[in-house]
């Protein structure tokens, strides 16, 4: 490839909804154009690149056993329908109506399609286990895309479907996809953690999920420094805190301190945690927050801590529903007797199917909180003495959002910022028996398929990639995935002597077939070393006048400061080893 003849607009600036490095990098180095919000066109580095994940991914796949087809992105709603997920999905599907008034909807992954071409195709057990892939664009309405291609709201997924006749086969499956993971994401050149993350409305028994570690991520893992336990925010596990408020430690004895009954206070208008605080000089952690959901036909009251966040995965799985969320205003007056932001546990139990209260309120030795009373609050309220801890609907769970200070296990936990490059589901049935996915086992008895399910966005390694690895100059590409892996800067275009040397180890690199560009551009030498940094080309060998004379050339490594200058002849020779090493490095 000549430079010249190239299409790679690079930019000196990237437009200001660039929020971080990778999305501005991938701009301004010519990879990527906006076309709409959450929507990218690549251009020939950025397709170069995508191309080169893309066969990684093929090959490991096909590695691991696995079989590439290709589905429609145009999937019938009807499907979705039968699973309920075109409920569950809610406004992040895409949903279209053709001429005849038939529904359909832009895939956002593909579970009902491939779980529908088992049902009509597996019969025997004979058949299994079998595990089918794609590669393909995928659709999802993000409530807000960002961050270029890491959110948006069309992006390339692999996305895999293993159907096993049992559960040490959907075992096998499962464990075959995760070292694949493991192979793949070493080879595109990206450090990764594995952590343990909910199933949400894919559905199903357990997941991991495959994390880059960055300060842009949009995820948290959180973990232990001996690395016994990982897991993504939303699943992470907490310890119940000792008791008193959180503030003495494991093992210390609570002195028993007589609390005084419990006293109404005026709090007019003052209905957030924040306000109440300021108002009755307390603080958040020494409060209790009650919070009304509507689950299933009843309405329950969930209590966390002031200082603490309902996580929402947790408190379904502890009420033992899919699905929860906020009542309506209408509801919550009803169930407390008071206008939002007013409601206490004290006499709700009644009008409430079920009564969580998180570990670490139950810890609290007294508390202050909304009294079901308009315009009041409640102190010296006792957990177990004002209002209980146990009975009939009523459940103490860990039903919070993690948080520096807590623990599990007895271990201090950590937490890190990360993107999801990848996430693989055991599924089981949930989608077999919803759509028929059945075989004939060894006996002759009809069985749901056991299934799993593997995805992992091609775009986001990409830009993970590129956010893990750069400088104030550019990109610095692992080989592996980089749009090309040695660019020629041929300083002085203009002389004769020096185009001719740069053409030879050129013609010398493409016959050792080498993914090489060579910059043949008549503009100023400083310009093409700006835009082969910016780019990030791993090795790039500079041709000009002044070494040229000696017979020599220099060679650099954009991961590093130090050139080194070879002899003009044995230059191909030297960078075809140098490909060579930086890509054993990345060899699984
Ligand atoms: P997230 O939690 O980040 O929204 P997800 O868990 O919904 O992602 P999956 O359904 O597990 O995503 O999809 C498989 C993979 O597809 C993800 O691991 C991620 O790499 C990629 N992916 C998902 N959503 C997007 C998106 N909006 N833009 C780019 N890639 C995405
Ligand atoms: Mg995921």
């Amino acid at each position: 490839m000549r430079y010249s003849r190239m299409f790679i607009p690079t930019v000196k600036e990237a437009p200001a909804d660039a929020e971080i490095t990778s999305h501005r990098l991938m701009i301004r180095a010519g990879l990527i154009r906006k076309v709409a919000s959450g929507t990218y066109t690549y251009l020939p580095l950025g397709w170069r690149s995508l191309l080169k994940i893309i066969a990684i991914v093929r090959e490991e796949m096909n590695k691991a056993g696995a079989q590439e087809i290709l589905v429609p992105s145009m999937q019938p709603l009807e499907l979705w329908d039968k699973t309920g997920r075109s409920t569950d999905y809610g406004p992040t599907m895409f949903r279209l109506e053709d001429r005849h008034g038939k529904g359909s909807v832009l895939g956002p992954t593909a579970e009902e399609i491939f779980t529908t071409l088992a049902a009509g195709e597996i019969k025997s057990y004979k058949q299994l286990p079998v595990n089918l892939y794609q590669i393909s664009p995928k659709f999802r309405d993000e409530f807000r895309p960002r961050f270029g291609p890491i959110r948006s709201r069309e992006f390339i997924m692999k996305d895999a479907y293993s159907f096993d006749a049992d559960a040490q086969g959907l075992d096998k499956s499962y464990r075959a996809m995760y070292d694949a993971y493991c192979r793949i994401f070493k080879r595109c050149g990206l450090e990764y953690v594995i952590v343990q993350a909910e199933v949400g409305e894919m559905g199903g028994s357990g997941s991991h999920q495959f994390t880059v570690p960055c300060e842009s991520g949009e995820d948290t893992i959180v973990y232990t420094e001996d690395g016994s336990y990982a897991a993504n925010l939303e699943r992470a596990a907490v310890d119940p805190l000792p008791k008193g408020n959180g503030r003495c430690l494991a093992g210390t004895p609570v002195v028993p301190v007589e609390i005084p009954p419990m006293q109404e206070v005026h709090t007019p208008n003052v209905g957030s945690i924040e306000a109440v605080c300021a108002f009755l000089k307390t603080q958040p952690k020494d409060m209790i927050k009650t919070l009304i959901y509507a689950a299933g036909d009843g309405a329950v009251a969930a209590l966390v801590r002031g200082d603490h966040e309902i996580n929402n995965e947790k408190l379904s799985q502890a009420i033992g529903t899919k699905h929860v969320e906020l009542a309506d205003q209408p509801t919550i007056e009803k169930v407390t007797g008071a206008k939002v932001g007013f409601a206490g546990p004290m006499g709700i139990g009644d009008n409430v199917s079920k009564m969580v209260i998180d570990h670490a309120v139950a810890a609290m030795a007294v508390s202050i909180t909304g009294a079901n009373k308009t315009d009041y609050h409640t102190k010296n309220v006792v957990p177990g003495r004002d209002f209980p801890l146990q009975g009939q609907n009523i459940a103490v769970a860990d039903i919070r959002y993690a948080v520096k200070g807590d623990t599990y296990n007895g271990k201090k936990l950590l937490f890190k910022k990360g993107i999801e490059v990848g996430q693989v589901f055991k599924l089981g049935t949930k989608y077999s028996e919803k759509l028929g996915a059945k075989f004939l086992d060894e006996n002759g008895t009809e069985k749901p398929c056991l299934m799993g399910c593997y995805g992992i966005g091609i775009n986001r390694i990409l830009a993970s990639a590129i956010e893990l690895s750069n400088d104030d100059n550019g990109i610095i590409w692992p080989i592996t995935i980089a749009p090309v892996e040695v660019i020629i800067t041929c300083a002085n275009q203009e002389d004769d002597r020096v185009a001719d040397a740069a053409e030879n180890v050129y013609q010398q690199l493409l016959a050792a077939g080498i993914d090489v560009l060579l910059d043949d551009r008549p503009i100023h030498g400083g310009a093409k070393f700006k835009d082969a940094d910016l780019i990030g080309i791993p090795i790039r060998i500079t041709v000009g006048k002044k070494s040229l004379a000696e017979g020599k050339v220099e060679i650099k490594l954009r991961a590093e400061s130090q050139s080194r200058r070879v002899p003009a002849e044995s230059a191909a020779n030297k960078v075809v080893e140098l490909v060579n090493s930086l890509k054993q490095k990345l060899q699984v």
